[in-house]
């Protein structure tokens, strides 16, 4: 088991790579908190080996930090929480952009905050962070504010990573292709063609199909795990070969 004896906190393991992430976690030995938003979800993970589920709300400061507190030292957290607007510059609304900067990078540094100080004082943690390769790595279609964000995460990425090199702190982010989650179901279908929609997303993809969140969250496993202990600030992606 690659992850026994590690404690790991995940957000947004209700469904899509967060949910199978935490799932690998647990298999290889970790003790995960699988959180999420929708309890409702969470109910996935009853008696599931390694894993305790539980509500949070990563837009609420207050909830991060109270919860940080009921744990034991972390050594993996894994920020997967994120929301995909559609539309580009011309569309992008200020509300849109003010929602994506607070969910796909503020409340990753508030998890970030949170559990760092209990890393630093045992010298040792792996931070996973969420990103895509629509970010500063590619531009893709009508995703302008999702794109911008998850640039801001690479940044927030290399950030944490020099600032703490020196303390044990590893800060990676991950950074995949186009992914058969039900949040991508919802934005295919709430296309006019949904047929037409999903084969367009698989023509950008170069291997001619989607990922499973099965095939992401190995990247997470060996993040998390002490086999990557020479990596850090880097951008991983497992994108079928959208930025050969
Ligand atoms: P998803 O979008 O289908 O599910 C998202 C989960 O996040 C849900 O369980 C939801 O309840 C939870 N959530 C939403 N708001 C939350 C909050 N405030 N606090 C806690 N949890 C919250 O899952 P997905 O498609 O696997 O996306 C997960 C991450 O992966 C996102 O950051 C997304 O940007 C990123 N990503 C996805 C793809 C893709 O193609 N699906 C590609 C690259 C990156």
């Amino acid at each position: 088991m690659r992850l026994q004896g590690k404690t790991a906190l995940v957000t947004a393991a209700g469904q899509g790579i967060g949910h199978a992430s935490a799932l690998a976690l647990a298999a290889e030995g970790a003790q995960v908190w699988a959180t999420d938003v929708n309890e409702t979800l969470l109910a996935r993970f009853a008696g599931v080996a390694n894993v305790t589920a539980a509500k949070l709300d990563v837009l609420d400061k207050a909830a991060i930090d109270a919860f940080a507190k009921t744990l034991p030292a972390l050594d993996i957290l894994f920020n997967c929480a994120g929301v995909v607007h559609n539309g580009a510059a011309l569309q992008a609304s200020d509300d849109d952009l003010d929602f994506a900067f607070r969910l796909n990078v503020r409340a990753q540094l508030w998890t970030i905050q949170a559990v760092l100080p209990g890393m630093l004082a045992a010298g040792r943690g792996s931070i996973i962070n969420m990103a895509s390769v629509c970010s500063s790595i590619k531009g893709l279609p009508n995703r302008c504010v999702y794109g911008t964000t998850k640039a801001a995460v690479l940044g927030l990425t290399k950030s944490v990573a020099a600032d703490y090199v020196g303390q044990g702190i590893r800060c990676n982010a991950v950074c995949p292709g186009t992914v058969d989650t039900p949040s991508l179901a919802e934005r295919i279908n709430a296309n006019a063609d949904p047929l037409e929609a999903r084969k367009a997303f698989i023509a950008r993809q170069p291997m001619g199909r989607l990922a499973q969140a099965e095939e992401i969250a190995p990247l997470v496993v060996f993040l998390a795990s002490d086999e990557s202990q020479f990596v850090t600030g880097q951008a991983y992606a497992a994108d079928g070969g959208i930025t050969i």
